[in-house]
């Protein structure tokens, strides 16, 4: 059978894959769909972090937008990502997978703080580790957050899933001649304004640290595994 490309990875889901057909808030069915897909990644023996956004929840810059000072609108944003934390722990052990969820703004009750050592020892022990509340600093976004657990936490990748199918030169949902890339350099996608990998705090880190980043479809079924299959799916930054 065919080896994984990645030993470690860390999944950074956006919000929005919680939503399902829902405008704001948690379809438990999409949170079943998305644990069935980390399913068959876990089934192939990929260690996995997760990093998961509040999007589909509230954002701190929508927040600060209808008045409400940054920084508090930052930390109910983090507030958000706990939520979809625990939805999607409560999606992955009904699907079978030992999770622990760890918090980066300190929530005992719910989550574990979050750790470094810890985190990585429940990965090798065959737990998935979701880890909320991103950096737990505002002004910041859980790309940033993404990058540097998957730097402290020693991930090979950060798994970018989105819902277009890699990076464009323009945005494809408004262009329909948009041109994807399968790979990029971090500096081109640095450069060009028109280009989202992801926010520039979070890619100028990775650029810096020579973490990889793939930025795939995460909502067509079956990706994900092609994605730690090493598949030439998305585009891959490096
Ligand atoms: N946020 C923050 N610090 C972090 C991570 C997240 O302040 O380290 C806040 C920020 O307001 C952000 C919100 O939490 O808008 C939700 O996260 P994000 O926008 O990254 O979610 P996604 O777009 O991935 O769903």
């Amino acid at each position: 059978m065919a080896q994984p490309a990645y030993q470690r990875v860390l999944l950074k889901l956006g919000g929005e894959i919680m939503l399902g057909q829902r405008q704001s808030g948690v379809d438990p069915e999409a949170a079943r769909d998305v644990a069935e897909q980390i399913k068959q990644v876990y089934d192939a023996g990929v260690q996995i972090a997760i990093v998961i956004g509040g999007g589909n929840i509230f954002r701190g810059v929508s927040g600060e937008k209808n008045g409400v000072e940054r920084a508090t609108a930052d930390y109910m944003g983090m507030l958000a990502t706990v939520i979809n934390a625990l939805a999607l722990q409560d999606a992955l052990e009904k699907a079978g997978i030992p999770t622990r969820v760890q918090s980066a703004l300190s929530m005992p009750a719910v989550a574990e703080n979050f750790v470094r050592r810890k985190a990585i020892r429940h990965m090798e022990k065959g737990r998935i580790v979701i880890l909320a509340a991103g950096t737990g600093v505002p002004y910041v976004t859980t790309d940033t957050g993404a990058t540097l657990h998957a730097l402290e936490l020693g991930c090979e990748i950060v798994m970018k899933a989105t819902k277009v199918d890699g990076v464009y030169d323009k945005d494809p949902l408004k262009y329909p001649d948009a041109k994807r890339f399968s790979k990029l350099s971090y500096m081109d996608a640095i450069k060009d304004p028109n280009i989202a990998v992801m926010d520039t705090a979070g890619l100028t880190m990775c650029m810096e640290n020579k973490m990889k980043i793939l930025v795939f479809d995460a909502f067509k079924t079956g990706n994900l595994l092609r994605a730690v299959m090493g598949d030439d799916i998305g585009t891959l930054v490096e």
